[in-house]
């Protein structure tokens, strides 16, 4: 069967990565998320000092940018590929408020997103991919056969963040995690390079009050519809 390009935005916290890598796996497609890129550069930003509470020299970590090395590495237990920094497993240590706080900053960065949107292009080039992020429809594969935008209301979306924090044991109050979603949605919507939009060939889809598994069967059934007409 043909295979084709499945491009997931939308909001931070709509749950977009869960329905993505059920996508994947139950396509055979290979899943990328692109936030777990721009979070390993955050991460790397703060482990050397260029962005902090305080700080933020942009000039010095566009410097640094080649010594970066990401690497997604399946893992077999999990059923999902970790993020590897220079590599160093980071998936934990990205998934933290301190760079959900920081993330949008570095994102608005261009050298750093002419860097990744080149990476992702090269792994979703053999098409068979499932990619999220905020800008997979409109620039990285602005051709996608399949794309979606997600959404949710703040609310509903901080929630879910905050128990999924709450449950690995992160010590995170409700009103912190809805203040970063809405800056993030603020800063995301509204940066110069790639701002968070909606594909005019997106369909929209808004799941503040439907369960996982009503999304995936509508986005599984839809997908298969897209990929029998290629
Ligand atoms: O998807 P996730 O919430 O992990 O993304 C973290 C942040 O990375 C977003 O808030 C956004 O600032 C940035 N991002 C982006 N473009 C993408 C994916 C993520 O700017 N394609």
């Amino acid at each position: 069967m043909q295979k084709i390009t499945i491009a997931i935005d939308g909001f931070s916290s709509t749950g977009k990565s869960t329905i993505a890598k059920q996508l994947a796996k139950s396509l055979g497609y290979i899943y990328v998320d692109t936030g777990a890129m721009y979070r390993a550069v955050t991460l790397f930003a703060m482990q050397n000092n260029f962005f902090g509470e305080a700080i933020e020299d942009k000039k010095g970590l566009v410097a640094s940018l080649s010594q970066i090395n990401l690497k997604f590495v399946y893992n077999d237990e999990l059923g999902f590929a970790e993020m590897y920094l220079n590599g160093e497993n980071i998936e934990k240590q990205i998934r933290t408020l301190e760079v959900s706080k920081l993330v949008s900053k570095v994102a608005v960065i261009e050298e750093v997103r002419i860097k990744l949107v080149e990476m992702q292009q090269e792994m979703g080039k053999e098409k068979g991919v499932v990619m999220d992020g905020r800008d997979i429809g409109t620039v990285v594969f602005p051709d996608a056969e399949f794309k979606v935008f997600m959404t949710a209301s703040p609310e509903k979306r901080a929630y879910r963040r905050y128990k999924e924090l709450l449950d690995r044991g992160d010590d995170v109050n409700y009103d912190e995690v809805l203040k970063n979603v809405q800056e993030r949605d603020y800063i995301d919507s509204n940066r110069e390079v790639s701002p968070l939009k909606q594909a005019k060939d997106a369909i929209e889809f808004d799941n503040s009050d439907m369960g996982l598994k009503e999304q995936f069967d509508r986005m599984y059934n839809y997908a298969l519809r897209v990929i029998e007409k290629q």
